[in-house]
């Protein structure tokens, strides 16, 4: 089986050279163990963290080892009463074909009508995200006007959504025509192409002239600038990710208006998806009832074989995914 290994520590943007395929031999599973062969594996971009030597919440990637990262597979040998073979699983295990491991490292899953790749994108980690950060971190609450940046990946597709289904108003920001008018097809009220844009602070106030009492942060930088400028007294930002500064090699500047911060008495508070794991029900019954409604649809980019896993993974970076970023590898 083939598996994708850290070979050196990016500085700045990871290239190829970064990765390493190679190819293990692999034994029967032991007892209690079962081996799995992956049909899908996420690339997302807080692994890009992982790729540095320096201690976070999520303990760095070993070189030389396969790359960690959830995947959905499928129990080919099962050595435990738990599983059998055919059960589709979603491990945390990552970049690779197939592998053993004990029964109690699977999380079984029970697909109820959804393609089995949704539970690692709206209906899986992503999803929760986007759930718990909107409603429990953020505090949405009714007649919120909410702004989303990375509005049309993974996380951000969902945020617009949820807060769409609960009737709000809803600014998105994404790069290019394309994501713009996807935003506009989920009902999303003001879609700006923030690469269009040389003003970003303009671009929000023409989209949310009264201001905003909700961001959703997915991009950090001169997207956080914008909305404290455009904040409303007493808004809440959720500060989910920020992935305009995951390459920098300098620490960033700014924000430069953070002093707004006092004045307009802005909560800013940032989250793990791992401590809401709480809302998990919550999540699964809400987003079963909004798929039914027909008021959530999400958007797969699709790279086929574990071969080109890098290149799914350095395309988060360039924006090539509409929705959640995947690769197939069965
Ligand atoms: P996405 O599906 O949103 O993919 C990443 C997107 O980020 C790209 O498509 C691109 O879209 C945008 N992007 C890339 N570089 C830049 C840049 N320099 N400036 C602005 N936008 C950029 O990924 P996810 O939905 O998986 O993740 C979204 C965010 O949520 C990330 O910041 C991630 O780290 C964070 N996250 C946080 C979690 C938590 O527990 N706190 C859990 C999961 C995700 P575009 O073309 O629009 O630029």
């Amino acid at each position: 089986a083939r598996e994708i290994r850290l070979k050196s520590r990016p500085s700045g943007v990871p290239t190829h050279d970064n990765f390493e395929l190679a190819t293990v031999e692999l034994p029967d599973p032991g007892p209690g163990e079962v081996q799995v062969k992956n049909l899908w594996m996420t690339v997302d971009p807080y692994m890009r963290g992982r790729m540095n030597d320096v201690k976070s919440y999520v303990p760095p990637f070993q070189l030389g080892e396969a790359l960690q990262g959830g995947a959905i597979g499928e129990v080919a040998v099962s050595n435990d009463p738990s599983l059998k073979p055919g059960d589709l699983v979603l491990s945390m295990l990552g970049w690779r074909e197939r592998f053993n491991a004990p029964a109690g490292a699977l999380q079984k899953i029970d697909p109820q009508g959804l393609p089995p790749q949704a539970f690692l994108g709206v209906a899986g980690m992503p999803g929760l995200t986007a759930y718990a950060g909107l409603l429990r971190v953020a505090g949405l609450k009714d007649g919120d006007v909410v702004f989303v940046s990375g509005a049309a990946g993974a996380v951000g597709s969902l945020v617009c959504q949820i807060a769409k289904a609960k009737g709000h108003t809803v600014i998105g920001s994404a790069g290019g025509p394309e994501k713009v008018a996807f935003l506009k097809e989920i009902g999303v009220d003001h879609a700006i192409d923030y690469k269009a844009e040389k003003d970003l602070t303009a671009a929000l106030a023409r989209a949310a002239p009264n201001g905003i009492d909700v961001y959703f942060d997915n991009v950090g930088g001169d997207h956080l600038e914008a909305a404290l400028n455009a904040a409303r007294p007493f808004a809440r930002f959720a500060e989910c990710g920020m992935i305009s500064m995951y390459n920098s090699t300098e620490p960033p500047a700014g924000p430069r208006n953070i002093i707004q911060v006092v004045g307009k008495q802005i909560r800013i508070q940032g989250f793990i998806v791992s401590s809401h794991a709480d809302m998990q029900a919550d999540f699964q019954r809400d987003l079963a009832g909004w798929v039914r409604e027909g008021k959530v649809k999400w958007k797969e980019t699709v790279f086929e074989g574990i071969e080109r896993a890098p290149d799914a993974f350095l395309g988060l970076f360039k924006g090539e995914n509409l929705g959640k970023m995947l690769v197939k590898l069965a």
